[in-house]
């Protein structure tokens, strides 16, 4: 294809994908962080759990809820915003004491930013109270909502997590249990679930039987259980890490210690979510005993191995580009060095007062250091390219602060499907790969050279295949 054809295409393009959204929109986004915390006695367990969704916010900055259960009453303070402008506090000490919280932070993938969709939900049933705290989205909601709907349910959110809650609660009023009724429920629901619950006298854990997200258990110094979608926050919790999860694996917190229910392990094959080491998760978390650091640091080194390029600097796009950056740069020899900052003061919540200024976004966030670029040739790396707006911005802002070269390099390979287990990728339409070749893309982001992980490297990240990587190779562990 001609330049000039590219070129028209571009534009075309950057209308259809409104390539002038805000920088947080150019991003895929992580999807939900849970927490919950089982005690033995009353305590102000709604401070632990706000530690502990503090270090999940990288994974949901929509809204943040903690539901106590108290003499098996719920208490709750939820809202849009960051764990920071939810709670205060006050907003802490007015949550009373109690021997189970769960807590959650939401980006919402269904159901859209609405305050009726903060999460935990709860609902009351006559056979006791719920809360639910979920990651995930279900690839069977759509059906469910049409069933439970003409059997006379009502729906308060938008939001997939109160199908699951209306199930539980069905099942429940026949079932002597409520792990029972969740285990029923689980017969029902497809997709991706991390959940964790609360009865009026239990916490449960469940984690879906592909696994897509993580949920991992730790126990603190005190004896307090701990359930949290990463292992970052049972560390920021003074909990030590027990085990992960297993997929389709249900754990049960209650007054007699834990009871782990395996009724739905292996009735399906393991697919976690490879995102979740490229750039979901965050570095200092091992996911199913792989160090989510580490995983970055190889992906880093097999893309200089798939992609060598002559290079005298290497650097990542903060903050998920940096292990693959050190781990490019250890494999090729390149020096690496840190040629693009971030401004840690800026939020994901910045929005901009007028609607002209947006391409500005990208470098109010993010500003390169001159005298790390002037005069060399960058090797710039990200843990991927949704759009290709940002790199575009980056590669140009690389270009105004003297880069003679700019090699860009994905530790992902490229996008090509859409993601319908709780990422915000749902439409091929967003997707730059979709729609161009990587030559095209290169062009379009102005870079000299574009290579993408290949494919067959993820599977290094463990030896093992039992991933999901549909939004790379389009097989889909479930129906769509
Ligand atoms: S489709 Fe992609 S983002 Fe979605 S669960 Fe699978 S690997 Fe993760």
């Amino acid at each position: 294809m001609r330049m000039a054809e590219v070129e028209v295409r571009l534009k075309r393009t950057l209308v259809a994908h409104r390539i002038f959204k805000s920088y947080k929109e150019t991003l895929m986004e992580e999807k939900c962080g849970v927490f919950g915390i089982k005690s033995k006695v009353d305590k102000p367990l709604a401070q632990t759990v706000y530690y502990g969704l503090y270090a999940l916010q990288h994974r949901g900055q929509e809204s943040a809820g903690i539901v106590v259960n108290y003499d098996r009453e719920f208490y709750s303070h939820k809202d849009l915003g960051l764990v920071s402008d939810v709670f205060s506090q006050e907003t802490l000490e007015k949550l009373p004491e109690g021997n189970i919280a769960i807590g959650h932070v939401r980006y919402g993938t269904t159901g859209g930013t609405l305050r009726v969709n903060c999460q935990p939900i709860e609902v009351h049933h006559h056979k006791g109270n719920l809360a639910l705290a979920h990651n995930g989205n279900l690839s069977n909601a759509k059906k469910l909502h049409k069933n439970l709907e003409a059997s006379g349910a009502i729906f308060h959110t938008t939001s997939d997590t109160e199908i699951i809650a209306y199930l539980i609660t069905q099942h429940r009023l026949k079932e002597k249990s409520i792990e029972d009724a969740v285990s029923k429920a689980m017969n029902d629901i497809e997709g991706a679930y991390s959940l964790v619950i609360s009865s009026p006298t239990k916490m449960i854990a469940v984690r879906d039987p592909h696994g897509f997200r993580p949920l991992c258990y730790g126990i603190t110094p005190d004896g307090d259980h701990v359930i949290a979608s990463e292992t970052c926050a049972l560390y920021a919790v003074g909990a030590q890490w027990v085990k992960d999860l297993e997929p389709g694996e249900m754990l049960v917190f209650e007054e007699d210690g834990v009871i782990s229910r395996k009724e739905h392990c292996n009735t399906k094959p393991k697919r976690t979510c490879i995102f979740e080491y490229i750039y979901f998760a965050r570095p200092d978390s091992k996911i199913d005993g792989i160090s989510v650091h580490r995983s970055r640091l190889l992906l880093g080194k097999l893309l200089a191995k798939a992609s060598p390029v002559e290079a005298d600097i290497v650097i990542g796009v903060p903050d998920s580009g940096l292990d693959a950056a050190l781990g490019y740069s250890a494999e090729s020899g390149i020096p690496y060095g840190i040629g693009l900052i971030k401004n840690k003061y800026i939020g994901r919540t910045f929005i901009s007062p007028g609607q002209e200024d947006r391409t500005d976004k990208v470098k109010i966030k993010l500003s390169p250091i001159r005298s790390e670029i002037e005069g060399r040739r960058v090797v710039l790396i990200d843990d991927s390219i949704v759009r290709g707006t940002t790199m575009r911005r980056i590669v140009q802002m690389l270009r105004d602060a003297g880069a003679v070269e700019v090699h860009v390099k994905s530790s992902a390979p490229p996008f090509l499907h859409p993601c319908f287990y709780g990422t915000d990728i749902d439409s091929e339409e967003n997707l730059i790969a979709c729609h161009y070749s990587i030559e095209e893309i290169c062009r379009l982001i102005g870079a000299d050279t574009l290579s993408y992980l290949p494919l067959e490297a993820l599977k290094e990240i463990s030896g093992r295949e039992d991933f999901c990587a549909a939004c790379f190779d389009g097989s889909y562990p479930t129906d769509i």
